[in-house]
Order: structure tokens, then C-alpha cells, then sequence
């Protein structure tokens, strides 16, 4: 496995206090500390499926290794590897209709 090199992403200014504000507020609400990349990857998940480019499934259940998943398109259940280290956001495909799905973990339990 390669690794390139970080390249920094431009922003204006004002993006820049936008984000920091925004990514303070998350972690001074969840208690969690992030790194950047976590947290924009995690945002732009959520953010996709807010938006509706991705179907949001339903987490229920979670246990410290899987989760069960509810398809938003088809509703069909089925049963996700959650390893550690797994962050709140993941996208998977539902293995019953196709569907483009992102899994929010944190809004689970
Ligand atoms: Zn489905």
C-alpha cells in the first residue's frame, strides 16, 4: 500500500473558521475528539445522505462487532461488520436491492 503525500485543500477564509467552528461544536456536543480527515469524511457522509444523494439506512441493535441494518429502499434487514475503529458514518450497498446506503451509527441504540 502506497501513501501519498498530503496535499493541503484550499479554502477561503471564511470556509476555514466555518469548518473549525462547526467541527468544535461537534466535538464539544458528542465528546469525541477528531481528526480532521475523520471528521470531513464522517461530515460528508451524513451530508450526502441529508442530501439525498444516498439512502440513509436504519441502525438497530449494534453490538460491539455488527449492527443490524434496515434498508431505507427496500426494507430489507441485514447484518453489518462493525470493527473497531469503525467510524459514526459508513456507506455499504444493500446486499437485497443494490441501494447506495450510508449507515449512521451514532444515531442507533
Ligand atoms: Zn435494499
Amino acid at each position: 500500500m502506497t501513501t501519498r503525500r498530503q496535499r493541503p485543500i484550499s479554502l477561503k477564509t471564511t470556509d476555514r473558521s466555518m469548518l473549525d467552528a462547526q467541527k468544535r461544536r461537534y466535538e464539544l456536543s458528542t465528546g469525541q475528539k477528531t481528526e480532521w480527515g475523520t471528521f470531513l469524511g464522517t461530515m460528508v457522509l451524513l451530508g450526502l445522505a441529508a442530501a439525498g444523494v444516498y439512502g440513509r439506512a436504519r441502525a438497530r441493535h449494534q453490538s460491539a462487532q455488527s449492527v443490524d441494518v434496515e434498508c431505507c429502499e427496500c426494507g430489507g434487514p441485514f447484518l453489518m461488520a462493525v470493527p473497531a475503529g469503525t467510524g459514526r458514518a459508513v456507506q455499504v450497498t444493500c446486499p437485497h436491492c443494490g441501494s447506495e446506503l450510508v449507515v449512521d451509527l451514532g444515531a442507533s441504540q
